[in-house]
């Protein structure tokens, strides 16, 4: 991927965590603050709603006010709940608009002298503003509700301060803002980390997938120019007959072969790497299958003058994917039988034992080195060796054999054989 590319895509990684943080910080600011503010209102709500339902308290304060009138020396010894502090003010009104209690409420009457009486919403929660003696705006809740019975009291109002509440909400509103800086700044800290780190893993598989095309391409540009040679060599040649340049021809198919191979092989990389692939398990009794796919390669071995052992142990019924089993073990075979030389060994041995299916395949040939061993499962990677022999190759098989191996959740191992040579082995779990 260019620089620039790399760059811009970044910045839009950056950009889509910053604005998504953004979002859920002010989202969840905006709602804790209103939850906060309308909890605390909310408070005061029922604290009127409980005073208005509270029949013992309107009665005390329409007695308080007959007391006071009447200067009543019994006014200490009313039972009810204590006197009002200013959070919380009764005004009794009379039903032309006057303040009838204004002796009880004394100084704080300069505070409701703005105040008219409205009996539009009565039983009704609703805002008050007045101003003060110094001019200073007040906030309450305040609820009026209607007196029967009383001749000169015909309403009575309950109010409660929110200017602290005001005040609390204003310094929660604060904190609430200063922390969303602090988040905010750490939300632009944590977006560049996360588009570094999620630009990652994509950097790395379009390096592997740049390789691969590159890698897919070099390999295919190889037998087509071979046959391309050849198809021109026929051309320089018109008189010729087929028999004449069968050898020219034979080598073309081989190269065609060797095409159309590859191209299968690349296919099969390509849908594993996008996970297109799905395995058909089927229950599979694996002496008989072993025994049928092995049997050409034995052939095949003898009349290479090969030895080719075969090793089995009890029959057993077991769930694979049969077409992509029968897949791995021709990579392999192919490799046993590729990679040694006449007279040379091949052991193939299966066995289940300890809920594992083991199948090991021995050679004698001409064997990995150590450093080398991890190196053979990448896609195109042909030992130096093996580049030499005429035997071709494209150095796909292992990939695609660890790929099969993966998907069965078996594991695939290689190790020197005694004295000289590779073995493979294969462990696949057994449910
Ligand atoms: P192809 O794609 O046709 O299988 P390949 O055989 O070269 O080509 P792999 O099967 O992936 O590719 O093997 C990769 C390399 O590992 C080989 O080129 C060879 O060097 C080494 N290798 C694999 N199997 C053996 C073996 N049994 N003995 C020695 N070397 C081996
Ligand atoms: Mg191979």
């Amino acid at each position: 991927m260019n620089k620039q590319l790399n760059k811009r895509q970044r910045f839009n990684y950056f950009l889509m965590n910053l604005v998504s943080f953004a979002s859920i910080f002010l989202i969840l600011g905006v709602i804790v603050f209103q939850l906060v503010q309308t909890s605390m209102y909310q408070s005061v709500d029922n604290d009127l709603e409980r005073l208005a339902t509270d029949q013992k308290f309107i009665q005390h304060q329409l007695m308080k006010k007959e007391q006071l009138q009447n200067q009543s020396p019994m006014l200490g010894k009313l039972d009810g709940p204590p006197p009002n502090n200013f959070q919380q003010q009764v005004i009794l009104w009379s039903a032309d608009g006057k303040i009838l209690n204004e002796r009880e409420l004394g100084s704080r009457l300069y505070d409701f002298q703005a105040l008219k009486l409205s009996t539009d919403d009565l039983n009704k929660i609703a805002n008050v503003q007045t101003k003060d003696s110094n001019d200073r705006s007040l906030q309450f809740r305040s609820i009026i509700l209607p007196t029967e019975g009383k001749e000169d009291i015909a309403y009575i109002q309950l109010l409660v301060n929110t200017d602290p509440i005001k005040g609390t909400v204003e310094r929660f509103k604060q904190i609430l803002i200063i922390c969303m800086i602090i988040f905010g700044l750490l939300s632009i800290g944590l977006s560049y980390f996360l588009s570094k780190w999620f630009m990652k893993p994509i950097l790395i598989s379009w390096k592997k997938q740049q390789e691969f095309v590159e890698n897919a391409s070099h390999e295919l540009r190889t037998p087509l120019a071979i046959i391309q040679a050849k198809l021109e060599k026929l051309f320089t040649k018109p008189n010729h007959t087929i028999m004449q340049e069968s050898e020219t021809i034979a080598l073309s198919l081989d190269e065609v072969q060797r095409l159309s191979q590859l191209t299968s092989d690349l296919l099969l990389l390509a849908r594993s790497d996008s996970n297109s692939l799905t395995l058909e398990k089927t229950p599979v009794k694996i002496n008989h299958f072993l025994n049928t796919l092995l049997l050409p390669y034995q052939e095949l071995a003898i009349a290479e003058e090969k030895q080719f052992t075969i090793d089995l142990g009890e029959e057993q019924q077991l769930f694979f994917d049969k077409k992509r089993i029968h897949q791995l073990l021709i990579i392999l075979l192919d490799n046993a039988l590729k990679y040694t030389s006449s007279g040379e060994r091949i052991i193939v041995f299966s066995t289940v034992k300890n809920s594992e299916w083991i199948i090991k395949i021995s050679d004698t040939g001409i064997g990995i080195p150590d450093d080398k061993k991890a190196a053979v499962f990448e896609r195109f990677y042909r030992g130096e060796e093996s580049r030499n022999r005429k035997t071709g190759g494209n150095g796909i098989g292992l990939a695609i054999a660890q790929w099969i191996v993966d998907e069965h959740q078996g594991k695939i191992e290689l190790t020197d054989t005694n004295p000289k040579g590779t073995t493979v082995t294969l462990r696949f779990p057994v449910k």
